[in-house]
């Protein structure tokens, strides 16, 4: 079976996520999403709040979990005998990014990461654009996967 973790802090889940996850079964038979801590991300939506909201949008299809890690992301791709780390990239500074990501986990623990690129008409969608517009009570549904609002 092959088995994606993908990891992220979701704060929060949006349409952007959720297209990453949705083309992420077509390669995989089940992705685990783990809502970990980003030490340099300040929270703004509760963690219960986004566990709840991912298990909403996904309570239909038994091929995707969620869980809340604390452990360092191979320790848990382990955990759940995941073979692959599923992540998206928007930008030229995504990419640094998860390469970077992609080398230490590779030589951590092995585990390959799968990037796929976003889909043009979500590449301006981010969990900060979303925190932005709700710290001044604009509508974020729009972000939202739609069995989330
Ligand atoms: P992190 O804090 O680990 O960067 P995020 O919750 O911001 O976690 O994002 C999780 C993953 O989803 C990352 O790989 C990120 O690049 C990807 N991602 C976020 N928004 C989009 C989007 N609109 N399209 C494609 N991938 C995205």
């Amino acid at each position: 079976m092959r088995t994606a973790i993908f990891p992220g802090s979701f704060d929060p889940f949006t349409i952007g996520h959720y297209d990453i996850v949705i083309r992420g079964l077509d390669l995989f038979d089940k992705i685990v999403i783990g809502i970990g801590r980003n030490s340099e991300k300040k929270e703004c939506f509760p963690l219960q709040q986004r566990l709840d909201a991912i298990h909403r949008v996904f309570r239909d299809n038994p091929r995707v979990e969620v869980e809340v890690y604390d452990s360092l992301t191979v320790d848990f791709a382990r955990e759940h005998d995941a073979q692959f780390i599923l992540r998206g990239i928007r930008c030229v500074a995504d990419f640094e990014y998860e390469r970077n990501m992609a080398e230490a986990n590779k030589q951590l623990g092995d585990v390959e990461t799968i990037l796929l690129y976003t889909r043009p008409e979500y590449a301006h969608v981010s969990s900060t654009l979303v925190r932005d517009l709700y710290s001044y009570h604009k509508d974020i549904t729009p972000y939202l996967p739609q069995s989330q609002i």
